[in-house]
């Protein structure tokens, strides 16, 4: 990776930007943050879609990845609402593990995105993920795709509890009424939550861009995101470790989320 104060001997139309602050990206990321910036300053309205990548700089492993938590559960034997109301406390097994991600911390990626909110420059973020980091970093615009730890319910009386009050429990957390509560997360074989597939289409409906940080794409159907905004004439900025949209991006940053997402805050503060 090159030191990015070298640039300053190749002059360039861009050279002003780059003395923002993006520390620990080359030079190609910070220029790449640059045209996003514009980009931003010039739409309307700006999205984002997140995944798993998003959250690794928090420590919490890719579920998918080899060392996550799929790779110790299988997912149709602990994933499932089917195997949830015949063997609830086996499922339970797995979600005591899975709690560990409501410990985590934000990391620059997610505080960046928070302050391009409260810029005015962001409208809305549809996550994948389901540890809440993007509202602990303070994004208040947030749609979670897949559910979330922050609250349980129970199948049985539809009483609710709050991750506070589950955490103070003996697992399997019980209700009162005696059933085994469940997380708001959408289990393998549940339909994404109307509200969350509503929201969603409203704001792809408006964007004139679309940040992807973190996530390929490969899971339907917030894989189908991308091109929806790109058919109606939105443009797409990619934030991946390992770029997976091909030409459907205008802009790759092939770099970790944290330090993008500061560099390209640090670009949209610099003006
Ligand atoms: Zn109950």
């Amino acid at each position: 990776m090159r030191d990015p104060t070298s640039g300053e001997a190749e002059p360039d139309p861009l050279d002003e930007r780059m003395k923002v602050n993006c520390q620990g990206v080359s030079q190609e990321i910070s220029d790449g943050a640059a045209r996003a910036a514009e980009l931003i300053r010039s739409a309307g309205r700006v999205i984002a879609l997140t995944g798993a990548g998003a959250s690794t700089e928090s420590g919490i492993p890719d579920f998918r990845s080899r060392n996550g938590l799929w790779s110790r559960f299988d997912p149709l034997e602990y994933g499932t609402i089917g195997v949830f109301r015949r063997d609830p406390g086996k499922v339970w097994t797995m979600l005591a593990e899975l709690l560990a991600v409501t410990d985590a911390e934000p990391n620059a990626g997610h505080r960046a995105l928070a302050a391009m909110e409260a810029m005015g420059r962001l409208h809305g973020i549809i996550t994948q993920n389901i540890d809440g980091l993007h509202q602990k970093a303070g994004s208040r615009s947030v749609v979670e795709f897949h559910g979330s730890l922050a609250a349980f319910s129970c199948g049985r009386c539809r009483t609710r509890q709050s991750l506070a009050e589950v955490r103070t429990m003996p697992l399997p957390p019980l209700c009162t009424c005696g059933a085994v509560l469940k997380p708001d997360v959408v289990f393998f074989d549940e339909a994404i939550p109307p509200d969350a597939l509503r929201v969603t289409e409203q704001l792809i409906g408006t964007a004139d861009v679309l940040i992807v940080a973190g996530t390929s794409c490969q899971v339907a159907p917030a894989s189908t995101i991308p091109l929806r905004v790109r058919r109606r004439g939105g443009r797409i900025i990619e934030v991946n470790l390992e770029p997976a949209l091909g030409q459907l991006a205008d802009i790759t940053l092939a770099n970790g989320f944290g330090a993008s997402m500061s560099c390209l805050l640090a670009h949209l503060q610099g003006k």
